[in-house]
């Protein structure tokens, strides 16, 4: 795990904490001007979108185009922008990634993942996952894009087994429990 080296603000090299140990985790104090680099996980946003053939469901799942966990499964979505609405992040990034335009976005479910690379900074190393249930027109020409390499639609009690970050995995199951007890 990187870990940031100076200040953003002053500078100087960051030095360990005198005692009582600081949450490192947390925050990174400068002992020369004493600037707080907060740091806390990364909100992300996830699409859930389903549709029914021949009376089952299917859900829709991009293939990942960029580490980590490259070529394993994911929903679409990703990282939103600095200050930026949930659902706003939610509508760009599948117009970005599948060229689509969704509607009705409801807040379904959300967790943490942790970036497994070695080489990611410590600020970027947790991702709060917020999964939305949402709707995109039944004609809609799904074109991948950006950093997803293909989508493809899979039953919902039939996913692939190479779905990436634990967030994803849970959003399944409790997408096909939501949809048994319908
Ligand atoms: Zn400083």
């Amino acid at each position: 795990m990187k870990r940031y080296s100076f200040c953003p603000v002053c500078g100087s090299p960051y030095r360990p904490l005198g005692s009582p140990p600081a949450p490192v985790s947390n925050l990174l104090l400068c002992s020369s001007c004493g600037f707080e680099f907060w740091q806390n996980s990364k909100p992300a946003v996830g699409a859930l979108v389903t549709r029914i053939v021949d009376g089952r469901p299917q859900v829709l799942l991009t293939r990942r185009a960029v580490e980590p966990h490259k070529g394993m499964w994911d929903f679409p979505g990703g990282y939103l922008e600095n200050g930026e609405p949930p659902e706003t992040g939610l509508a760009r990034e599948l117009e970005e990634e599948l060229g689509v335009r969704i509607t009705r976005p409801r807040l379904f479910s959300m967790g943490i993942d942790e970036y497994p690379r070695d080489d990611v900074a410590e600020e970027a190393r947790f991702v709060l996952s917020l999964h939305y249930r949402c709707e995109i027109p039944a004609d809609a020409r799904i074109a991948a894009a950006d950093d997803v390499a293909e989508a493809a639609w899979f039953p919902l009690d039939q996913p692939p087994e190479n779905v990436a970050f634990v967030s994803n995995r849970r959003a399944l199951d409790e997408l096909r429990a939501a949809w048994a007890s319908d």
